[in-house]
């Protein structure tokens, strides 16, 4: 999920679908188990926005009921408007009936506070109010809401139904009002040996990027003998990864000694799914995200041999042993590259034929960074 434009305004991604149709599930399972057997209750959506929730969560309620929609506009633009319109479109008789609303947001309560004025001449039998989303930093009134999926913070947010100005409604997911992103971060991704070093100082100077080799980061510091390099070579040397928290501290700390960068080339970073998280909520703090995963594509043959050769004049113990680079694959195969699937399910991952001279795969990247 990628930081999205509506009109003048960005969003970045807050609530996943995944999480929204779990909260939508545990609604509908809380609101059947509540009522009396063979309760047959009304549901009542308030438009616009409750329009996919409403239709979530009747799928999921197991058991006879109704629906309808009624129709009570409280939004402009950002803020919440203070003088809710009438209620349009509620035709059936509510006479003796349990009436479910179904909202997608409850904030300062002004709409469900004209709700309950409106239902208290209907002689309903039971008013409830089920809500997807409640913002208790703003809620001003003591009415009582009977289902809340999630309390969220009081920023104004999109998606699955809500919109800003109309627009923002068809994406299936919540995205929360945040900053014009700055910079241009990319992960340049491939196997050990595959070119991304040499690439990464290519490529920053022509974008006016900051290129952060963890490797390199660890290497530095094990020639400087610090704790960091000391802990850190006992696994290089073996080709082993080194662990999740130490690097991704490490990655952050080299993130913000850049704080003015344009952005960065991530090269050997991340090497796992956990890292690649930790790197996008650490960058969604910053109001930034990845822009894409660039991948140089080349096969491991290949490499076994280039990173021999390499060897002889890197000065690099772990490309010398063959037995090392092996595990250096097996670590890459069954760690780091499923970070393909990761990229590639969010439509952000772009593969590149990484073999050939420098310079035509220089232009081959860059000609895939031009787009990011
Ligand atoms: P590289 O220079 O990218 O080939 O990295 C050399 C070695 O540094 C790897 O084999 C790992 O032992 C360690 N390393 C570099 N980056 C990471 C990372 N993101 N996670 C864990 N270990 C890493």
């Amino acid at each position: 999920m990628k930081i999205i434009k509506l009109h003048d305004l960005y969003f970045k991604p807050y609530i996943n679908k995944e999480e929204i149709s779990l909260i939508v599930k545990f609604l509908a399972n809380h609101v059947k188990v509540d009522l009396p057997k063979g309760e047959v209750p009304i549901f009542v959506g308030i438009l616009n926005g409750c329009f996919l929730f409403a239709a979530d969560f009747i799928r999921e309620y197991d058991g006879d009921c109704e629906v309808s929609f009624v129709k009570l506009a409280s939004y402009q633009g950002t803020s919440t408007t203070e003088n809710v319109k009438e209620l349009v479109g509620l035709n059936e008789d509510l006479t003796g009936r349990t009436v479910i609303i179904l909202e997608d947001i409850i904030d300062t309560g002004n709409t469900l506070q004209e709700i309950y004025n409106i239902f208290r001449d209907k002689n309903v039998k039971q008013l409830k109010v089920a809500t997807l989303f409640f913002k208790p930093d703003v809620f001003r009134k003591e009415l009582p809401i009977d289902y809340i999926g999630k309390s969220i913070e009081d920023k104004f947010i999109v998606g699955y139904g809500l919109d800003y100005d109309g627009l923002g409604r068809n994406y299936p997911a919540i995205y929360q009002l945040t900053t014009q992103p700055k910079m241009k971060n990319i992960v340049l991704f491939g196997p050990p040996g595959a070119g991304k070093g040499t690439q990464a100082s290519l490529l920053k100077e022509k974008y006016n990027l900051v290129h952060i080799s963890t490797g390199d980061v660890f290497r530095f510091n094990i020639k400087n003998e610090t704790d960091l390099g000391k802990l850190a070579k006992s696994y290089m040397d073996e080709g082993d990864l080194v662990p999740d928290e130490v690097t991704i501290n490490m990655l952050k700390a080299e993130v913000e000694k850049n704080a003015e960068a344009k952005g960065f080339i991530f090269d050997g970073f991340p090497r796992t799914e956990s890292q690649a998280i930790a790197l996008n909520e650490f960058l969604s703090e910053k109001g930034e995200q990845i822009n894409g995963m660039v991948a140089l594509e080349v096969s491991e043959d290949l490499l076994v041999e280039r990173l021999l050769e390499r060897g002889k004049t890197s000065g690099r113990t772990d490309d010398t042993d063959e037995s090392k680079i092996r595990n250096r694959f097996n670590e890459y195969n069954t760690k780091t590259a499923i970070l393909k699937d990761y990229y590639q399910a969010q439509g952000n991952y772009y593969g590149v034929n990484g073999v050939g001279d420098i310079d035509d795969i220089t232009a081959r990247l860059a000609s895939v960074f031009d787009t990011l």
